[in-house]
């Protein structure tokens, strides 16, 4: 069930921070999402493709549409046209994938590279060298800053009750993207995003620098 008070509360609280509070309504009705849109929310966060692109269809164009799967290399046509910021980019491959489409489309896509940080093997994205290598990839690229804007990372931490390692997981995230901020995009006005913390655990990711939450039970309830 949808929590309006909660997202009162939450979205009060993400904009006196300068956070940006994404709304994952995977698995959840377009009513739950109209509920909140009809509040001010406009960020949704989907995973995926078939389901956002039925929303994308039935509910409002001018909400902004995050895609938080894991993105396979044939679904990318489909979700270039409009899509708003693309945060699990876990290879190369895929950001020349995306780049592909974006450039026959003539737009400009906003992506943050995944990075792995959890204690687990289950979740996808890069470990540190890797992303280095492909920030050092991307920016060698003709379409780099043109087709494609590589605006920073996202990252899950464990699941854990372990606040510590949680906090240690996402200070390795943001120290991570200040090191990349430094070195390739230090005059990069679009190089400004971490997109780290879920329901369970946005507050240690503000508390570390963390400026993009993306919540789904919480606003939304279980799924
Ligand atoms: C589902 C999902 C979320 C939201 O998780 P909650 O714990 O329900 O807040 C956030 N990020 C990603 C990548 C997800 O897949």
């Amino acid at each position: 069930m949808v929590q309006p008070n909660v997202w009162k509360e939450l979205s009060a609280w993400c904009n006196t921070k300068n956070i940006t509070l994404v709304a994952v309504s995977k698995t959840k009705p377009v009513e739950d999402i109209l509920a909140l849109y009809e509040l001010g929310q406009r960020d949704f966060g989907e995973n995926y493709v078939q389901e956002l692109l039925s929303k994308h269809e039935q509910l409002p164009a001018d909400i902004r549409w995050h895609f938080l799967g894991h993105l396979q290399t044939n679904k990318v046509k489909y979700i270039a046209p409009f899509v708003h910021l693309i945060h699990a980019i876990d290879s190369s491959k895929l950001l020349q994938e995306v780049a592909k489409h974006v450039q026959k489309l003539g737009r400009c896509i906003d992506v943050l590279l995944q990075m792995h940080i959890a204690n687990e093997d289950t979740k996808f994205g890069m470990d540190e060298t890797q992303i280095e290598a492909c920030v050092q990839w991307y920016k060698e690229q003709p379409w780099a800053d043109q087709s494609i804007r590589v605006c920073g990372l996202m990252g899950m931490a464990s699941f854990t009750e372990n606040t510590e390692q949680v906090r240690q997981e996402f200070l390795q995230l943001t120290q991570c993207f200040h090191k990349l901020k430094q070195t390739y995009f230090e005059d990069n006005a679009t190089f400004t995003v971490c997109s780290i913390g879920m329901s369970g655990d946005y507050e240690i990711a503000a508390a570390v620098g963390g400026n993009m939450i993306r919540i789904g039970s919480m606003l939304f309830g279980k799924r």
